[in-house]
């Protein structure tokens, strides 16, 4: 008897082709996505690409105009939202305001008709991983922001669904508790061993959380991957200039291995043709060159960010000042004004 055991199950979720327009708007055009079991995957990208209209497509508040939707296989367009296995949390929390955190949380159980002795352990359980025993009866008026968030994250995981989708879950937290519950979210989404599909437009966000990401722009589908593989071969010029800092130093190859720019010529490895050419780099392959040679600057200004300094250099070959990072540490070394040379492993850089 023959088996097939290779690990390549089909997806959990199919985004398969879908459209979506408003009017003259294409909110979502032609995007096709395959989501894993277990997966935490990020919607990302700039305010008006789609991914709410995306998202809310999943959920079932909004039907594609052209596309399906398969889950385990199976197409769920024609399920209206209280029928999918996947739950919606919102931004605005929308937890009731005259209800206990337990009563909130006991809601959507009781509205499945489940056994009084079963709610109460789910909903136990429940509290426990989100850390809000201590808080079970009170009404959400008496509790903080960061508080709030995390039982309407209860309320969205006791009905242990397939799929959580969240929509800007922690816009509204400032930015330390921002941070702190990144690193919760993704611990709560190990353990439950659900699959978490994130919108956000916050980039760091995504990196920190996603085990892949999607990027979006203009109802397009520009890239999926995991952050490493965004971060470090962006498939195009925006997705570069999106995800981290991005320096454009615009040139020439020669297509004999070297490429120029503002007569400095550095070598080029790789395959690529004769021609204009920009050389995107991350600032940490950068440096000041001790020799003096490399790609003429001049410092426009030092940024200290406490372990490190950026510092932005103006060049005649880039649009924007150049950042790159040097050790706080060596800050006093330079000052606005000061000229420096730039050097830089070209082969850590893409051409677009
Ligand atoms: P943001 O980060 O600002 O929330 P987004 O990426 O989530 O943006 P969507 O809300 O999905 O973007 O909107 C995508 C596009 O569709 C936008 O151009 C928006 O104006 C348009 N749009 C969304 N909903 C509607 C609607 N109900 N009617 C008309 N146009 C809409």
């Amino acid at each position: 008897v023959f088996m097939n055991t290779t690990t390549n199950p089909q997806p959990l979720l199919k985004i398969d082709a879908v459209a979506k327009n408003f009017g003259p708007v294409t909110a979502v055009d032609n995007v096709s996505i395959d989501i894993k079991e277990n997966e935490f995957f990020a919607l990302l990208g700039p305010s008006g690409c789609g991914k709410t209209t995306l998202l809310r497509m999943l959920a079932g508040f909004e039907s594609p105009n052209s596309g399906r939707i398969l889950l385990s296989g199976k197409d769920i367009s024609p399920l209206p939202p209280e029928k999918r296995p996947l739950n919606l949390m919102f931004q605005s929390y929308a937890l009731f305001p005259h209800m206990t955190v337990r009563q909130n949380l006991n809601y959507g159980l009781e509205m499945e008709g489940l056994a009084k002795a079963e709610i109460k352990r789910r909903v136990d359980e429940t509290l426990a991983s989100t850390d809000l025993t201590n808080f079970a009866d009170r009404k959400p008026e008496q509790l903080s922001g960061g508080q709030k968030q995390r039982v309407a994250l209860a309320r969205a995981l006791v009905k242990r669904p397939k799929v959580l989708l969240l929509d800007e879950p922690l816009g509204a937290l400032d930015k330390k508790l921002r941070e702190r519950m990144q690193l919760e979210l993704k611990r709560l989404q190990h353990e439950a061993g659900i699959t978490f599909i994130i919108v956000t437009h916050d980039q760091e966000e995504a990196l920190v959380m996603a085990d892949r990401m999607a990027i979006l722009r203009d109802g397009k589908l520009l890239q999926v991957g995991t952050p490493e593989e965004i971060y470090e071969t962006p498939s195009d010029r925006f997705v570069a200039n999106f995800i981290g800092i991005m320096n454009f130093i615009d040139g020439e190859v020669d297509g004999e291995g070297r490429f120029t720019a503002d007569g400095t010529t550095f070598p080029m490895p790789g395959i690529h043709p004769k021609g204009k050419a920009t050389l995107a780099m991350r600032p940490e392959h950068m440096s000041i060159s001790s020799s003096g040679d490399g790609l003429r600057g001049k410092i426009s200004d030092i940024a200290y960010h406490g372990l490190d300094r950026v510092l932005h250099i103006a060049s005649p070959a880039s649009a924007q000042p150049v950042q790159l990072r040097i050790p706080a540490s060596e800050g006093q070394n330079y000052a606005p004004g000061q000229p420096v040379a730039l050097a830089f492993n070209t082969a850590k850089g893409r051409l677009y």
